[in-house]
């Protein structure tokens, strides 16, 4: 393997960099001066002038408009300015005064009308509000092209952020996209929340254009694009947005991860430390001499693990700079740094190698060939097994550096569910607060909890009913959209004797979600394990997750047949099934995942009654 350091890269890549925004920057500036010279239409009248400067001086002294003023006062940023211009245009073409609405006869009475704005907006919103006017009024406007031209990088960028743009590339939301064209203009993608926000779906396909030259490989749905040069900055802007969505998101993600709390609760966590450990230490044949890539190594206890367990190589990726520092510190004082990480201290070197980045940028800072490793470990899982889950970079390291037999620890993974009593909610806690009945908090509290997953530890003499598994991963060959998917299945109230369950009725409170990972004997063969989460075992950090009903369902494990009208789910008429209909999914916010809940009681007279969907978002 072969290790560049990363200062080294970069040097090379800022000068790369420079040189290439100068190149960029050059073609920007001629097209620009070519297209706007002696172009820019005035918006009020038919004026044309040679930069958006002089325009707007123009528009200043000779139609009471003054652009810049307007933009300061109301803090408008790129989008709302350009917006501000397809607005003004648009109302300069029906003969109406683009702030007091007035209709004139003609362009002439308009122009002797105009004077300055005293009001911008109608019902609390700016009149250029409304995102259509994001999209261009005039054919190749070129001022939408260099009225922006002064405004600092931040608000105005010249060209696709390329860091963010790779950010976005490597994303787990783009494979989706581009695999359901459909889906982004339906709403359920991050980009489409652009669309959204655009109100224009097709400006807003074309606008990702730069981005889908790199998904064309999937056989992509973005439309043709014959208009390319129409829109640069619209579309430049539009993919930055949501580029910087993500990097938002991500700057947050990762910044968590460098606090040492979390890590302190992660360590903490036995059993799932030692479901690890165990793995790693005690499947020689596994991982003895092998090479271990170990996929966000936060504080890099699972490298420890592996380097313990007799790895030869292995190679700890974080993506927190504080936490990859704090691993390499680790690392060296354990003895167990690389010497490529030793940069030529005199030490006793070991076989980890830190190396601080996104595993998606991994190639940028270190060569490690295709297909070359044994054994890819990874702590990814999320609340629910998939809330803000890494697994998509998971994923992203298997396809590209495991050998085709090579392992992954661990290989699968196990979502249940079960239906849970009173015990579960937090109505007993407010019937008794030091003697006091505070009853009337749970209402409030159950109708929040039947919108937003509950993420907390049930006691296991709450689940009332069987569980069932409601999905299956197996790490080893899964496709990313596995990650999103629907289970319909069936709760009956559990029949152990312990429980009294014979004839009984009780009302169910909801669905408690937990997650089992396992380390089977695919590839751990001399010790296989599972790390569960389940209210049966004990407690770890990740609880269980819980989706509350908006009311009881009250159920019975009596097959009586029982004659009566009442709605099913009552007392007089127990369900004695509640069938369910479960769906996970990313959300458009990324790292997010949206759960719908839809609910049927069934009698023992086979009658049903369904409750309305619920949508928690976690
Ligand atoms: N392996 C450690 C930490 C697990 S927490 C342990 O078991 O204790 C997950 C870690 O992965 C976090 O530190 C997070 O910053 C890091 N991470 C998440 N996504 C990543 C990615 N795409 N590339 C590199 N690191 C990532």
């Amino acid at each position: 393997m072969e290790t560049k350091r990363v200062e080294e890269y970069e040097r090379d890549e800022e000068e790369e960099e420079d040189e290439e925004q100068m190149e960029e920057w050059d073609d920007w500036q001629s097209e620009e001066e070519e297209e706007s010279s002696s172009r820019c239409l005035c918006l009020f009248c038919c004026s044309r002038f040679g930069s958006a400067e002089i325009l707007f001086d123009h528009c200043r002294s000779e139609h009471s408009f003054d652009f810049h003023h307007v933009v300061r006062e109301l803090g408008l940023d790129f989008y709302g300015s350009f917006k501000l211009i397809n607005y003004v245009r648009s109302r300069v073409a029906e003969n109406k005064c683009w702030c007091c609405g007035l209709t004139l006869q003609c362009s002439r009475d308009l122009q002797n009308h105009l004077h300055p704005a005293s009001n911008f907006e109608k019902d609390g919103n700016f009149f250029w509000e409304d995102d259509l006017y994001l999209k261009p009024y005039m054919v190749d406007d070129p001022l939408l092209h260099s009225f922006a031209g002064d405004e600092d990088e931040e608000e105005d960028p010249p060209a696709v952020d390329e860091e963010m743009m790779r950010e976005l590339m490597t994303s787990e939301e783009l494979p989706k996209l581009c695999n359901d064209g459909q889906s982004m203009i339906n709403g359920d993608s991050p980009i489409s929340d652009v669309f959204k926000e655009t109100g224009n779906t097709e400006a807003s396909l074309d606008s990702m254009d730069k981005i889908s030259q790199g998904m064309m490989t999937n056989g992509m749905i973005l439309k043709p694009c014959d208009q390319k040069q129409k829109d640069k900055i619209l579309r430049v802007s539009l993919a930055n947005v949501v580029a910087r969505k993500i990097k938002n998101v991500n700057e947050k993600y990762f910044g968590s991860y460098g606090s040492f709390g979390i890590h302190r609760e992660m360590l903490s966590d036995k059993v799932r430390t030692d479901a690890y450990r165990g793995a790693l230490l005690n499947n020689p044949s596994l991982i003895n001499g092998a090479t271990v890539l170990d996929v966000g190594c936060g504080t890099g206890i699972l490298s420890l693990f592996a380097a313990q367990g007799g790895a030869s190589k292995v190679i700890a990726v974080e993506a927190s700079s504080k936490m990859a520092a704090v691993a390499t510190q680790i690392a060296r004082d354990n003895g167990l740094l690389s010497e490529d990480s030793m940069k030529g201290e005199e030490q006793h070197s070991g076989v980890i190698n830190v190396v601080q980045c996104m595993v998606e940028e991994l190639d940028k800072y270190i060569y490690i060939p295709p297909n070359s490793v044994d054994v890819l470990v990874s702590e990814w899982m999320g609340y629910c097994l998939l809330y803000e889950s890494m697994l998509s970079s998971v994923l992203y390291a298997r396809d590209r550096w495991l050998k085709p037999d090579g392992a992954i620890l661990p290989d699968t993974a196990t979502l249940f569910a079960a239906g849970f009593g009173r015990g579960g909610t937090s109505i007993p806690f407010w019937e008794n607060v030091y003697g006091f009945n505070m009853s009337c908090i749970s209402k409030e509290v159950m109708e929040d909890a039947s919108c937003v997953p509950i993420v907390d530890a049930i006691d296991s003499r709450d689940i009332m009913t069987e569980s069932v598994v409601i999905h299956s991963i197996d790490l080893a060959t899964m496709k990313i959209d596995e990650m999103d998917f629907t289970a319909i299945f069936e709760l009956k109230l559990r029949t152990d004797p312990a429980n009294n369950a014979t004839s009984r009725t009780c009302p169910c409170y909801g669905i408690v979600l937990w997650f089992d990972t396992g380390f089977t004997n695919r590839f751990c063969k001399e010790m296989p394990t599972i790390l569960s989460t389940s209210p049966y075992t004990p407690r770890t950090h990740w609880s269980q997750t819980i989706l509350t009903f908006r009311e009881p369902i009250t159920m019975t494990s009596s097959d009586a047949f029982v004659s009566t009208t009442a709605a099913v789910g009552t007392e007089e008429s127990p369900a004695v099934r509640i069938r369910a209909r479960i769906s996970i999914a990313r959300s458009s916010e990324h790292r997010s995942i949206d759960i719908s809940q839809e609910i049927s009681g069934i009698s023992s007279d086979d009658r049903k009654h369904s409750w309305p969907v619920q949508i928690f978002s976690l």
